[in-house]
């Protein structure tokens, strides 16, 4: 097992610390990890704890580690039925490596928006996937019946085994299926409330869940102490759910500037996923996508952008989210490129780190680089506050998560 506390301490030498929330840097400074926590930030530290490695960064960039704010670790295929209908070994064995995989690629915290549980999250917390990264969960997404996470087919009946929503109708249903999820550790409570590409049975332009259903679920989640994150694509249905005291919006492609202004007056999380949009476009062109995946994606795909640009004028908070599926979770550093034109690297930044956190409500603790922070973090000769962090893939870095480093080769990538 690779947990924090099997882990030797590390002092990190010589590093360019990366203040993201301002952008500033800190030259020629020293971190301390151990026991899975930053300890100390300063410049020619010193420590005698037993056990300690040293490695010398060289002048290198020391970033926090990237938060994904919009995953499905459980989402094995790209077509979600073929997904829902693996049986759950395969798919718990299928997320535990896409964690590993998304650690090693920087990304040190997802937060999954439908499909994972609380087993997954502690078999990663517990040291059992190796170093991975750490999964904030919500469970399966909430649907009603015919919505976009209603993968049952036109029949009805039980959800399939590892479907990446749950179907709950009536107050009744939702309350029940939230409290559960509150028991459960859920760090959040995802409510599908309008149409999506991957879904057969719904339109785009539709709200899904009735105003005193979602009106509920955000009660029971605010006396729970977490929040209600909504999939909307629609000003129509994005406003509703702002109305209704929703926290946070998954995609929102067609956000207009009325809207964006509204989300903005009330703190309201935009979580933009473009690259799933290029994603889905290959997949529809190898021939092999679901027919009602090609429909709807024409809708949204050139929309999301221009989405980007009007919340970020109106001041809306965007997080960074991929929503990648199956073997598409290769390109989640793509979702950097997509964003080039609206977003600068230090906004890009902060999308993935410090903005992440907030959302997260892990503030001060995860997307900084600061004593009593979660070690995570990055080593790279890139300066992620003039260059984008799609670079990563041009040169060996190192990623360290919850103290422990994700390639053991770390060492000699830093030249120790
Ligand atoms: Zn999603």
């Amino acid at each position: 097992m690779t947990s924090p506390s099997s882990t030797p301490p590390t002092l990190i030498r010589h590093a360019q610390v990366v203040d993201a929330a301002t952008g500033s840097l800190r030259e020629d400074a020293d971190v301390l990890v151990a026991g899975g926590l930053i300890q100390e930030v300063g410049r020619g530290l010193r420590s005698s704890l037993p056990g300690l490695v040293e490695l010398d960064a060289h002048g290198r960039s020391l970033f926090p580690g990237l938060i994904d704010a919009h995953v499905h670790v459980t989402a094995v295929r790209r077509d979600l039925r073929e997904s829902a209908a693996l049986p759950k070994s395969y798919v718990a064995a299928a997320a535990g490596a896409q964690l590993r995989t998304m650690a090693g690629r920087g990304f040190t915290t997802v937060r999954d928006a439908g499909g994972a549980d609380w087993g997954l999250a502690q078999a990663a917390a517990d040291g059992l996937l190796g170093p991975a990264s750490r999964l904030v969960f919500g469970g399966r997404a909430l649907s009603q019946t015919g919505g976009h996470g209603d993968l049952r087919g036109r029949e009805g009946g039980a959800d399939p085994c590892c479907s990446i929503g749950q179907v709950c109708d009536g107050p009744d249903e939702v309350r029940r299926a939230v409290r559960q999820r509150i028991a459960s550790g859920a760090g959040h409570i995802k409510l599908m409330l309008g149409g999506g590409l991957s879904s057969e049975l719904d339109r785009l332009d539709g709200d899904q869940f009735a105003e005193d259903e979602v009106r509920l679920a955000v009660d029971e989640a605010d006396a729970g102490g977490i929040y209600v994150t909504g999939h909307a694509y629609t000003p129509e249905s994005i406003s509703r759910a702002v109305r209704l005291g929703v926290a946070c919006i998954e995609h929102g492609n067609l956000l207009d500037a009325r809207t964006a202004a509204l989300m903005a007056a009330q703190g309201v999380f935009l979580v933009p996923t473009l690259v799933t949009y290029e994603d889905i476009a290959d997949y529809v062109s190898s021939g092999d996508a679901p027919r009602h995946y090609a429909e709807k994606l024409a809708i949204v795909r050139e929309s999301g952008v221009r989405a980007i640009e009007l919340a970020v004028e109106a001041g809306v908070p965007v997080a960074f989210g991929t929503d990648l599926l199956g073997p598409g979770h290769a390109r989640q550093l793509d979702e950097f490129t997509l964003r080039r034109d609206v977003q600068s690297p230090l906004s890009l930044l902060q999308s993935a780190t410090t903005t992440g956190a907030r959302l997260l409500r892990h503030e001060g603790r995860l997307g900084v680089i600061r004593p009593g922070a979660r070690a995570d973090l990055i080593v790279s000769d890139l300066d992620p506050t003039t260059e984008y962090l799609d670079g990563l893939r041009k040169q060996p870095y190192v990623v360290m998560a919850g103290g422990v480093f994700t390639d053991s080769d770390a060492g000699r990538v830093l030249g120790a």
